[in-house]
């Protein structure tokens, strides 16, 4: 039996656990609501796209053929969820006396490089928001069309009450239309849109506004849940297989979305929409807008007031992943430091399979049962948290060969080591990025070693004990034989 055949996702539209079957089997498309590239990503935002790097991963480790898209927001994105304020691009464009074009790509590269240390895959596909003006009045010019938008003064909304006649506008969340409209700050004679639930499609630039393209109703801009409908359907077509993004996206971004898309071609466009939950500090969730986000680097370097330390992205990233990704996750050193403390038990298992021989007659081991629980913990809507617990079995089995109260035998043994590669590197995106991976460690090593032993030979032992303490302090242990001293990390 193909492996294809027992994934189970979440399906935020049903609320219920579903078998996973592709639109167009083995082929999936999956888009993902990526960045607004308007400032640096937060830790927050790197817990979301690590999630889908997971759910990524998986599919393609059980030999689906996946096209992964994921957009950067560079425009249209308004300060408040109702097209209100302003540009966020132009505003900190004019703050920092930047090309708002030169605020797009100093925020891409960074978030580019963090999802680099996070050892994330690439998409298939990064489109932008700018890149697809074109189809975005194309598909505004449909949905007015087709009777769900008109224009005022330049400005193109979208009919709510005219769309929820005929579907469900909050079928995503399963909210009540009356307490949604109810909640919704009512209309001023200055308003323009008829509804209080209209949301604008194409929005008329003001005198200051500085990105802005020519559309048949105004020199304008795009509002921003349009770029996403247009890009998933140019590249996935208008029915695909998952979307997702962060659940703050549900309510707002990703039903208006489903809105959109039904008022273009009458079809919601996602099989399965699935939302990864938040990380927060204290409870509170991280956000630009609370101002408690930390970015990756003051975490990878320590340098953060609600900091002991600094922990490396690839703790980060098991950090994140003990956690299941419909779960919140809450930042502390604590967790952090027994996630390290975790990780590096993991890392210190897979070296110590270098040095295992196996035995000729061990008796077999029950490796298959044990790998049928990794798939079915992964199988399970991606539970990662429950997947470490499984390896961690091959932890203990593997510190058990190696202390020399278990044999193993070779088929075994090959059989182990493939597991931990495929789990721990392939399937969890995990490596060792501690400094004794580094190719120049023991280059270094061999250096630090000799000026100690000169200051040795030149009876300097309070050089000589400071370098070994030192060492010890980042993880090194050096030891001395009576021929030559060795290192190992700790
Ligand atoms: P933004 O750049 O604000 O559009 O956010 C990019 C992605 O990060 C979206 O999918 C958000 O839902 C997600 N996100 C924002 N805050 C958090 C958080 N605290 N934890 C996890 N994901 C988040
Ligand atoms: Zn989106």
């Amino acid at each position: 039996m193909s492996k294809r055949n027992n994934l189970v996702v979440y399906n935020t539209l049903s609320r219920e656990k579903e078998k996973f079957v592709p639109v167009n089997d083995p082929f999936v498309g999956m888009y993902v609501c990526g960045p607004t590239v308007y400032s640096d990503v937060h830790l927050g935002n790197a817990r979301t796209f690590v999630s889908f790097d997971l759910i990524y991963r998986y599919l393609l480790h059980l030999g689906y053929k996946v096209r992964y898209v994921r957009n950067i927001t560079d425009a249209g994105h308004l300060e408040g969820d109702r097209d209100e304020g302003d540009d966020k691009f132009s505003k900190k464009a004019k703050l920092e006396k930047l090309e708002p074009m030169e605020i797009v790509q100093r925020y891409t590269l960074g978030f580019h490089e963090v999802l680099r240390q996070f050892n994330t895959l690439p998409p298939s596909i990064e489109p932008t928001a700018t890149g697809h003006i074109c189809e975005q009045i194309e598909m505004i010019k449909t949905i007015i069309e087709n009777g769900y938008a008109y224009e005022v003064n330049g400005t193109v909304y979208f009919d709510v009450n005219k769309f929820s006649k005929e579907y469900d506008y909050t079928i995503l969340t399963n909210r009540k239309l009356e307490d949604l409209f109810e909640n919704t700050r009512e209309l001023s004679g200055q308003d323009e849109k008829k509804g209080r639930l209209d949301f604008a499609l194409w929005i008329k630039a003001k005198p200051e506004h500085l990105m802005r393209w020519p559309s048949p109703w105004s020199w304008g801009f795009p509002g921003w849940h349009i770029e996403c409908s247009a890009m998933s359907s140019k590249y996935l077509g208008d029915y695909f297989d998952i979307h997702g993004g962060g659940m703050d996206l549900a309510a707002t971004h990703h039903t208006n979305e489903i809105a959109q898309a039904q008022a273009f071609c009458r079809t919601q466009p996602a099989k399965y929409w699935m939302h990864t939950n938040m990380l927060t500090v204290n409870g509170t969730r991280m956000s630009k807008s609370a101002g408690n986000g930390f970015l990756p680097q003051e975490l990878f370097s320590g340098e953060h007031p609600l900091l002991n330390k600094g922990y490396s992205p690839m703790t980060v990233r098991f950090f994140m992943l003990q956690a299941h990704y419909r779960s919140t996750l809450d930042f502390s050193n604590d967790a952090l430091e027994a996630a390290e403390r975790g990780f590096k038990r993991l890392l210190n298992a897979i070296s110590l399979l270098d040095k295992i021989i196996p035995s000729e007659n061990a008796e077999p081991l029950d490796l298959k049962e044990r790998e049928e629980k990794c798939y079915a913990a992964m199988d399970d809507d991606f539970n990662s948290p429950l997947l470490i617990a499984e390896l961690f079995e091959f932890v203990r089995l593997i510190n058990t060969i190696h202390d020399g109260k278990e044999a193993i035998n070779k088929e075994d043994f090959d059989e182990l080591k493939e597991l931990m590669n495929v789990f721990v590197y392939s399937v969890l995106g995990l490596k060792d990025d501690s400094i004794a991976a580094d190719d120049n460690v023991e280059d270094l090593m061999k250096i630090i070693i000799n000026i100690r032993d000169e200051a040795k030979k030149n009876k300097n032992y309070a050089a000589s004990d400071r370098i070994r303490e030192e060492l010890n302090a980042i993880g090194i242990q050096l030891k001395d034989s009576r021929d030559e001293t060795l290192w190992n990390k700790i």
